[in-house]
Formats: C-alpha cells, sequence, structure tokens
C-alpha cells in the first residue's frame, strides 16, 4: 500500500492536482496496485481556511504518508500579508525543512516534439533534444551558513552570509546522485568553485571519495562559470549534474529556460526517508480557473514519485511514455503550442484525461 498525501494548494494548484489524480486512478487499476491518497489544506487556501499556511492536519496528514504531491501556492491574494507569513515562506520551507529534503532533483527535459520551443538553434538541440538531471543540494550552503545578517561595523553596514558545507552533507548528496548516475548514461558532472572557495575544495575531495564506491560513473568536475556557459554551448555533455544549493539553484533555472516551457518541468526533493514532488512553476494566477493550465509538470512529477519513493520504474517510464505519445500526436496545452503548425489544441482536462488513457 502506497501512501500519498496531495496538497492542491492555489490558483491552477487543484486544476493540476485533479489531472494527477486521474493519472493515479489509471495507474492503480492498470497496474494492479494499491494506493491511498488523503488530501489537505497548504498555502492561501489554508491561511483563508485554517488561519495558517502549513496547518497541523496538513502535517498530520504528510506525517502518514510516504510521498507528498503538491500543486502549487500562493498568489496576489496573500502577497500583503507579513512576509513570514505569506504561503511559500510559511508552508514550503517548513516543509522542506520538516522532512530534511537536502536533494532537489530536476530532470530537464526538452522533448523531441516541443523542440521550437527551445530559445537554443536546432543545430545545437539536434533532432533528439536533451535529457539532464540536476541534483542539487537544498538545505546547506550559504543560505543557512552562519553568521548571517547585516551589522555595523566601524561607521558601516557590512551584510555577511557564510558559504559553509560539511563532509556528512556533501557526502549524501553525493550518494543520491551517484545512484542516479548509475541508471542513467553513467556520467556525472561536479559543479563547483573549487579555484577560489574551501567549501568548494572540500566538495569537490568529498565528490572524488565517494566516486571510488562507484567505480562505474565516470566522473568531471566544473566550475560553475564554466558550466553556465557549456549548458548553452552544448547541452548534450551533460547527463546528471551534482551541485550546491546556490549553483545549483541558479544553473537549474539556466537550465530550465533551454526548456522553453516551464509547463514541462517536475521536480522531486528527498530527504532519509519522505520526498515532495511539485511542479517547478507557481500557481500561475494570471490563467487559473480558465481550464487551460498545462498538468504535464505535474503529471511528470507523479512519475517522479513512483521511481524515486516507491522504487517502480515500470510505472514511471509508462507515465513519461504517455506523454511523450500524447505530444507526439500532436495534443497542446496552450502554452506550448508554440510555431507548431498541426497543434492540436486542448485544455488542461483534456490533456489530463489523453495522457491517462495512453497509459
Ligand atoms: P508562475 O510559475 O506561477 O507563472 C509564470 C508564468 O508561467 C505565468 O505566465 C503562468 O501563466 C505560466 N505558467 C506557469 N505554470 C503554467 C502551467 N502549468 N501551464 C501554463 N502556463 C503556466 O510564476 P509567478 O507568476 O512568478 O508566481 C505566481 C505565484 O506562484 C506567486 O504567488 C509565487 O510566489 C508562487 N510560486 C509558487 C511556487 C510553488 O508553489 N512551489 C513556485 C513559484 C512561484
Amino acid at each position: 500500500m502506497f501512501k500519498v498525501a496531495l496538497l492542491p494548494g492555489d490558483g491552477i494548484g487543484p486544476e493540476i492536482a485533479q489531472e494527477a489524480l486521474k493519472v493515479i486512478e489509471k495507474v492503480k487499476a492498470r497496474f494492479n496496485i494499491e494506493i491511498e491518497i488523503r488530501e489537505g489544506l497548504i498555502g492561501g487556501i489554508a491561511i483563508d481556511e485554517k488561519k495558517t499556511a502549513f496547518p497541523d492536519e496538513t502535517k498530520e496528514i504528510c506525517d502518514w504518508a510516504d510521498a507528498i504531491l503538491l500543486g502549487a501556492i500562493g498568489g496576489p491574494k496573500w502577497e500583503t500579508l507579513p512576509p513570514e507569513q505569506q504561503p511559500e515562506r510559511a508552508a514550503l520551507l517548513p516543509l522542506r525543512k520538516r522532512y530534511e529534503l537536502y536533494a532537489n532533483l530536476r530532470p530537464i527535459v526538452v522533448f523531441p516534439e516541443l523542440i521550437e520551443a527551445s530559445p537554443l538553434k536546432r543545430e545545437i538541440l539536434g533532432e533528439s533534444g536533451f535529457d539532464i538531471m540536476i541534483v542539487r543540494e537544498l538545505t546547506g550552503d550559504v543560505y543557512f551558513g552562519q553568521p548571517k545578517g547585516i551589522f555595523e561595523e566601524n561607521g558601516h553596514l557590512k551584510g555577511l552570509d557564510t558559504m559553509v558545507y560539511h563532509d556528512w552533507e556533501v557526502r549524501r548528496i553525493a550518494k543520491v546522485a551517484f545512484e542516479i548516475a548509475k541508471n542513467r548514461r553513467k556520467e556525472l558532472t561536479s559543479v563547483d568553485k573549487a579555484n577560489v572557495l574551501a567549501s568548494s575544495v572540500l566538495w569537490r575531495n568529498v565528490i572524488n571519495d565517494v566516486a571510488k564506491e562507484y567505480p562505474e560513473v565516470s566522473v568531471k568536475h566544473m566550475y560553475v562559470d564554466n558550466a553556465s556557459m557549456q549548458l548553452i554551448r552544448n547541452p548534450h555533455q551533460f547527463d546528471v549534474i551534482v551541485t550546491g544549493n546556490m549553483f545549483g539553484d541558479i544553473l537549474s533555472d539556466e537550465a530550465a529556460m533551454l526548456t522553453g516551457s516551464i509547463g514541462m518541468l517536475a521536480s522531486a526533493s528527498l530527504g532519509e526517508g519522505k520526498a515532495l514532488y511539485e511542479p517547478v512553476h507557481g500557481s500561475a494566477p494570471d490563467i487559473a480557473g480558465k481550464g487551460i493550465a498545462n498538468p504535464i509538470a505535474m503529471i511528470l512529477s507523479v512519475a517522479l514519485m513512483f521511481r524515486y519513493s516507491f522504487c517502480k520504474n515500470d510505472i514511471a517510464s509508462s507515465i513519461e511514455e504517455a506523454v511523450r505519445v500524447v505530444l507526439r500526436e500532436g495534443y497542446r496545452t496552450p502554452d506550448i503550442a508554440g510555431i507548431s503548425k498541426n497543434a492540436r489544441i486542448v485544455g488542461t482536462v483534456e490533456m489530463g484525461s489523453l495522457i491517462a488513457e495512453r497509459i
């Protein structure tokens, strides 16, 4: 029995969560497995109904579950609240902290059918698109290192952040990345800034140490400034990238942009036990309620859940293949319709149904 907490959230969150449910129902029938789903409130809607963005009832549901599936949260209605009460700060960060979700996985996939959506030239992309997995450390680095703050010194103000990594933090993210690389092209690129940063020198040493446990995986080290260029020059050279929190933050957004379609990008945040799966995009208040949101990022997040939380590669692959088939048949939500001449434009519900039918 797989236990899933479904947190639809705000804006287009409930619309795409509905399509994820449809896919899960199809998977249950097709693969004959048992999945129990409990729904909880999170984000703005939880503030409206429970006066807090991450209510205790939702925490209990998440504690019970093996995997958490989140739609998206936030929107203009809650942007005037004090920062510490706003949905993302008051719900997403505590959620990641509660389950020590230290490994953020972002598959960056350009499907061959959506090559025209990428801002990269066709001669760089080739005919097959690309598929990169970015593994970003999520709970350490300069975002959390102490001391941190703005201090007065000799009559001037000083802004201070501390970039820090411990060997155990690097070791555990390295293991996640090597395990993933082992099951893909067996190539890992570790991105750091070891020419100037002590924390990066430690990072590199630990990666090399962990590499001894994975002789089948080849490891390349790259400085972050070079990596940001290489992603655009030749994305095909990358398979799995592992990097720290800040470099990963920047590189994963750069890489996401190369796909040209935010409605297609899924993510997973893994901890020691539980994991969180969510689309990369936000609650898209500008299109909420119009029935045109692309549910694919959410559906691909469901695929990641089956792969990483439930070790069901066959189910994950069948969901991903169903997405590919629907794209090949020409179906597009408006955000990915682009310049395709023969696009068959569909809404959220129809896209979800088409994918579910093809599983
Ligand atoms: P956004 O990702 O919500 O939207 C950016 C643009 O992409 C919009 O034009 C939107 O219509 C479009 N878009 C996004 N997802 C789409 C989809 N599935 N299908 C079609 N089009 C899609 O980013 P934003 O506008 O900067 O943020 C809106 C709200 O979401 C804010 O309150 C922000 O704080 C919040 N947010 C939440 C999360 C999260 O829940 N993890 C992440 C980012 C932003």
